[in-house]
């Protein structure tokens, strides 16, 4: 059976899944709950109008804590009818899995923030972090495909600079390397790919990847 799942719900859910033609969402992977990786959840209401069902959200406990928060009106006992409708699942740092699907969690910092990134099969997807712990490494070995966040050129607190996000790729040695979360300061796709070395690219919006 096909399965979607999708890693964090930013505000531009509800485009990406009308872009890709995703007609069905079988899980919520939440890495961490700032509002730029969580502030779409609304929009899944259109998956329970046709699924019939809840959306497995799975977060750590803080994470869903956080969404508890913001998203107040999913939560409530009484519930107004549309309301999206999801069923918490928490994680840690322990493998798991969805429908048969093996899930490892990778956890990284985001400055002082625990953030999980995801190893699924042989593809593994690490967003905002600035620090890969030493037992980390050993989570990602044999990857073939990473996604890693290289934020800017300059420094940044919370975020690998692209010289980081290099050095952090070429330790983990996967076969190929994708940079997301990058911000406008980086420079333009063409000039900046030109700079990377071999195996290691920027991602864009409606890169496909097969692994
Ligand atoms: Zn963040
Ligand atoms: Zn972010």
């Amino acid at each position: 059976m096909e399965q979607s799942f999708v890693i964090d719900t930013g505000p531009d859910f509800r485009m990406q899944m009308l872009r890709e033609g995703i007609k069905r969402l079988d899980a919520v992977l939440f890495t961490h709950e700032h509002k730029d990786h969580t502030a779409g959840l609304d929009d899944i209401r259109p998956f329970n109008f046709y699924q019939k069902a809840d959306i497995p959200i799975f977060g750590r406990q803080a994470v869903l804590e956080q969404l508890q928060r913001e998203f107040a009106y999913i939560f409530n006992d009484k519930r107004y009818p549309g309301v999206p409708q999801v069923a918490c699942v928490e994680i840690n740092h322990l493998a798991f899995q969805i429908n048969g699907i093996g899930i490892i969690p990778i956890p990284v910092l985001h400055y002082k923030l625990p953030v999980l990134g995801f190893r699924i099969g042989d593809f593994s997807y690490i967003t905002d972090a600035n620090h890969i712990p030493e037992e980390s490494y050993s989570l990602l070995e044999g990857t073939e495909i990473l996604v890693l966040n290289a934020l800017q050129k300059e420094p940044h607190i919370s975020h690998f600079n692209l010289d980081q996000a290099i050095e952090q790729a070429q330790r983990i040695g996967a076969k190929k390397t994708y940079f997301t979360h990058i911000a406008h300061r980086l420079g333009k796709h063409g000039a900046v790919e030109k700079e990377l070395p071999e195996g290691i690219f920027l991602a864009y919006d409606g890169l496909k990847l097969r692994v």
